[in-house]
């Protein structure tokens, strides 16, 4: 993917911009000839049935080119699981050989313009009619590929109750597309309206059952969101590459900008984030392999990374403008397409907003089922600081819930107080149990980066903890929750110092830079 990526899309990142016709489709087909679609479609629909640890390396990789990476994305992604996952061997026979290759190209249609954070409330209506097929109706919004896809997987309301998923070729008359919409971002991805005017669809368009689309809908979303991580982190490497480089060559006072305690100051926080964010991702992701696992088993831990990933870009291009001066403000230089590109990723396939809730709504059906588990051992930590860190972030859980109970309705700011402390912890720990299993240099940077992070949630921690207390008029909460902050007594500023200085040296890029 790598390779493919530099040698034959990033020639064509102006055109895909521009949409230029057929240059992105045109890249996906090559990219099919060459295997790259071919993740997660099962081998014996002639594709290579990749554990998710691989594909999210691929999704990673391709994020050299945001758009094209966007586009991959979607159609390996939400384009195609709800497929694998709920189509019958004559559906999956008849599209996925094609969606492997690339010569079917897939797109996902959900959201509609009253419907996006509440997608299932979809207004689109699916009318049986007398031959036992259905009669779809309404606008899909936002649909990315639309523009050259040829199969879309949409989302209709049979009997205007039951939310269903069909499958629908491109060329079904009735169906028609809005006109490209002009994004602030990944001007290069094809982001249509679709019009449904009485498509005529038969009984074996359905995907799944009737009223399962819930779980057509929410499954492949999950993945969704560890695949938008995994490209945040390749679009955030991108970027630390270009501030990294700007940053060596560009000499103020008569120095290189590399030589200033405050450039290194963001080049070393970039770096420990998408270490951090790389470790989330991972981990993850092979938690996902676990064989014979229910695909919502880790529903959490999909959202925690989507937001930690996303906001960690968010960060990272937002410095690496400010590394670049004025010159990050101008379009001749790579980082204003970055920043333009990467702020959508904090809205799609969930707003971040919505998977900070879903992480509280989540983990209290678990306790429900008796369940609340924060994570596994952190071997390596000095001092178990992040066993601490677990046990308060649990014993915080629990107050909110026994203060002000388990529902998120009314309560939108306490769950995120315990969504915060919870992606700290899940940071901080993927960190540290990453640093633990390597060695040398490599482990000394990876424990800087896992130092930095954690000292941040731990002041995270202690900010939310006074907001908690004084929300609920209670000093005693906060006095009892907050012994338990721990305070680790650590250099960062040091840490953050030689971290840049390796990534300046390039000593650092093969696990942070690459
Ligand atoms: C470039 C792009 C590509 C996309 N591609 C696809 C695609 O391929 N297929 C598809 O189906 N959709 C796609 N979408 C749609 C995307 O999933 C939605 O935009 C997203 O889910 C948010 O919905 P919305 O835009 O209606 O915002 P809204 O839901 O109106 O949200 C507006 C704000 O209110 C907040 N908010 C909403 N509800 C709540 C709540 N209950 N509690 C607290 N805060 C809340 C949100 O977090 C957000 O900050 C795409 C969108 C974009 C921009």
């Amino acid at each position: 993917m790598e390779r493919f990526v530099r040698a034959e899309v990033l020639p064509f990142a102006d055109a895909i911009e521009r949409q230029e016709t057929g240059v992105l489709r045109g890249l996906l087909h090559r990219a099919g000839e060459l295997g790259l679609l071919a993740g997660t479609v099962p081998t014996e629909y002639g594709g290579l049935g990749l554990p998710r640890s691989v594909t999210a390396l691929l999704y990673e990789r391709a994020a050299v080119v945001p758009s094209f990476a966007l586009a991959h994305n979607v159609h390996c992604g939400v384009g195609t699981l709800p497929l694998v996952w709920f189509g019958t061997a004559e559906q999956k026979a008849r599209y996925l050989p094609g969606l492997a290759t690339g010569e079917r190209i897939g797109a996902f249609a959900l959201s509609e313009a009253n419907a996006g954070s509440d997608a299932l409330a979809a207004r689109c209506r699916a009318e049986r009619t007398s031959d036992g097929g259905f009669r779809l109706t309404g606008t899909k919004a936002w649909i990315t590929n639309a523009g050259f896809a040829d199969l879309f997987t949409v989302f209709a309301k049979v009997d205007s109750t039951h939310l269903t998923a069909f499958l629908v070729p491109r060329d079904t008359p009735g169906l028609t597309l809005g006109r490209e919409e002009e994004k602030m971002g990944l001007r290069g991805s094809s982001t249509r309206a679709l019009f449904l005017d009485g498509v005529m669809v038969g009984p074996d368009a359905i995907l799944g059952e009737i009223g399962a689309g819930h779980r057509a809908a929410l499954y492949p979303l999950n993945i969704g969101r560890l695949n938008i991580a995994a490209g945040a982190l390749g679009a955030g490497k991108t970027a630390l590459r270009h501030a990294v480089r700007y940053a060596r060559n560009r000499r103020q006072s008569g120095h290189p900008l590399a030589d200033f305690g405050l450039i290194q100051h963001k080049l070393g926080e970039m770096a420990a984030r998408l270490y951090t964010a790389e470790s989330m991702v991972y981990r993850v992701a092979g938690l996902l392999d676990t064989p014979g696992m229910p695909v919502d088993e880790y529903a959490i831990e999909c959202a925690l990374v989507k937001v930690y990933a996303t906001e960690a870009l968010g960060y990272v291009v937002d410095e690496a403008v400010q590394v670049h001066g004025g010159y990050g403000f101008a379009e001749a230089y790579p980082v204003a397409r970055a920043y333009r590109d990467a702020r959508v990723s904090r809205i799609f396939e969930g707003t971040n907003e919505i998977n900070r809730l879903t992480v509280m709504e989540q983990l209290a059906r678990r306790v429900g089922k008796g369940r609340l588990d924060l994570g596994t051992s952190s071997p390596g930590h000095p001092g178990g600081e992040v066993a601490i860190l677990r046990t308060l972030t649990r014993e915080t859980i629990l107050t909110v819930w026994e203060k002000i109970g388990t529902a998120t309705d009314g309560n939108q700011e306490t769950a995120a107080i315990c969504t915060e402390m919870i992606i700290g912890l899940f940071a901080a720990e993927s960190a540290w149990l990453r640093a633990a299993q390597l060695a040398g240099p490599t482990q000394e940077w990876a424990e800087d980066a896992a130092n930095i992070v954690f000292a941040d949630a731990c002041a995270l921690a202690h900010s939310q903890l006074i907001a908690l207390g004084a929300h609920l008029g209670d000093r005693g909460v906060w006095q009892r929750l907050s012994v338990d902050v721990p305070e680790p007594w650590f250099d960062a500023i040091s840490a953050r110092r030689r971290l840049a200085n390796a990534l300046v040296e390039d000593a650092v890029s093969p696990i942070f830079a690459r």
